[in-house]
């Protein structure tokens, strides 16, 4: 019998993994990660990324060992990859989780198109989104623009049971063709090796996402409605970064919150239904991460860089690139600021209110244009995520589908002592605050706030 290959991308688990499934079902399965770096379009994997991803595969190696499936690491792109191991191995059939990126897609037509005509057995199934972002449409058929109507249409459905991990005995034991090793992929840092706060901060793998996913579900679900706006207590799920790499999928997230709904579990889901959104959003808009979803935002003056590249017509112009290098090191002199970017930059993550909080103070208070906010991002999260990281920066910044409006300027003051009333999330990420030690404010809040409703009234005026 010829071997079936299964090649994992954005979905690195073997528990409901309808592709994994398939291939051993078929008899003799191998596994195959391609790292694609030249594939044009698709966009190279931050620094923090990387450092996940290397552990994710450590750790997925680990499960396919344990089933007897040997797993094959090449770099390259997809296709000429794909092609040549598939032809190597012999294989029959070839089986993948389906992505959804422009990129990604036009690979994945191309490398299906190839093993149709070469006589080979190909399949593809959903397995990272509860939807399918072709199938889900307005009433005139086009996309969804609001998340509300998005969502309600989506989860009045009834999602598939995850699958059980497949049992051993159903791996490839042929001769396999060469293939690389993780560490020559050279996906963790040395010079310097940054990743000590991440690597004390999480424990990237299938594994650990399921422990993570029980210990929630059974303690801080209850209280997810209140505790999620808490950047000083463990109050969210804390699963992003095992949901972006597919280490849980969204089917097992969502039966995991149990059939009856309670306030918590409602919203808890609704949350699940943002990263649905995004994907939607970033399916029908490929150039997400690059270009405003609203195009009057072309026009909105920023700081920097300027409409014509560098070059800033805004008086901010000749701060913006010391204040975007502030941003970027916690050092504002704003704390809840700060403390969420020194938290990005230590642990690879950062709380959902914070978050908001540091991208409107980026966009609006110094001006700067949200994709560099989005960049910096994609290079320190641990969960960067093609979709959720351009669809929140566009959402914040009021350039998005069912976007935040400009004019809600989060004030970085009042969200401290509203969702930090004990000081304790500053006083763990800034230990100078309150001592001469911390950096004094480098801009005016009110002025600031003042200056970017003037910038977008004038946007809003020109016709
Ligand atoms: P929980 O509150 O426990 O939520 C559960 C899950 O729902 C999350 O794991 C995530 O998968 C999903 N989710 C929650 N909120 C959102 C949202 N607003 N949009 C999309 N999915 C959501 N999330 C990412 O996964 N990757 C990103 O790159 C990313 N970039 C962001 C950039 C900005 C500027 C902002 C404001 C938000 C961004 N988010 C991103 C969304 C959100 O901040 C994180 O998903 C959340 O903080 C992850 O923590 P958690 O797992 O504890 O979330």
């Amino acid at each position: 019998m010829k071997p079936s290959i299964v090649w994992f991308r954005d979905d690195l688990r073997v528990a409901d993994n309808p592709a994994l499934r398939a291939a051993v079902d078929d008899g003799a399965a191998v596994a195959l990660y391609v790292l694609d770096e030249e594939s044009p379009g698709i966009r190279p994997h931050g620094g923090a990324a990387r450092w996940w991803l290397h552990h994710s595969l450590a750790s997925l190696r680990g499960d396919l060992d344990a089933l007897g499936i040997p797993l094959l690491l090449r770099r390259g792109p997809a296709a000429d990859v794909v092609q040549k191991t598939t032809t190597a191995i012999g294989a029959g059939a070839l089986y993948w989780n389906r992505r959804y990126g422009a990129a990604e897609r036009t690979v994945d037509a191309g490398i299906k198109t190839w093993a149709g005509d070469s006589g080979l057995h190909v399949s593809s199934f959903q397995a990272s989104l509860l939807h399918e972002p072709w199938e889900v449409t307005t009433k005139t058929g086009g996309q969804y623009k609001v998340f509300t109507p998005f969502w309600r249409t989506i989860s009045a459905q009834d999602f598939r049971e995850p699958l059980p991990a497949p049992v051993a005995g159903h791996g490839f034991t042929g001769e396999l063709p060469a293939y690389d090793q993780l560490e020559s992929w050279h996906l963790l840092p040395t010079t310097p090796d940054w990743s000590a706060g991440l690597a004390e901060a999480w424990t990237p793998g299938s594994a650990a996402g399921h422990q993570r996913l029980a210990e929630f579900v059974g303690n801080g679900l209850g209280e997810y409605s209140e505790g999620r706006n808490r950047p000083d207590t463990d109050g969210s799920s804390r699963l992003s970064p095992y949901l972006r790499w597919g280490e849980l999928s969204p089917f097992e997230v969502w039966h995991a919150l149990g059939s009856k709904r309670s306030e918590s579990s409602s919203i808890y889901a609704s949350e699940l239904g943002w990263r649905e959104f995004c994907w939607h959003q970033y399916f029908h808009n490929p150039q997400l991460a690059t270009a405003n979803l609203r195009p009057e935002f072309d026009r909105f003056p920023w700081a920097w860089p300027g409409s014509n590249g560098s070059q800033g017509k805004h008086p901010g112009h000749q701060t913006a690139p010391q204040e975007l290098r502030a941003w970027q090191q916690g050092r504002t002199g704003f704390p809840m600021v700060d403390a969420g970017q020194r938290q990005l930059w230590h642990t690879g993550w950062m709380h959902n209110r914070v978050r908001m909080v540091a991208a409107s103070f980026l966009v609006k208070n110094l001006g700067i244009h949200w994709q560099l906010g989005e960049q910096w991002f994609w290079d320190t999260l641990v969960d960067a995520d093609p979709a959720s990281n351009p669809a929140n920066w566009q959402w914040v910044a009021g350039s998005g589908a069912d976007a935040s409006p400009f004019f809600r300027i989060f004030n970085p003051e009042a969200q401290r002592t509203k969702f930090d009333p004990q000081g304790k999330y500053i006083a763990h990420w800034i230990p100078e605050f309150g001592t001469p030690d911390y950096a004094e404010e480098i801009v005016d809040l009110k002025t600031t706030r003042a200056e970017a409703l003037e910038a977008y009234k004038g946007m809003k005026e020109v016709h």
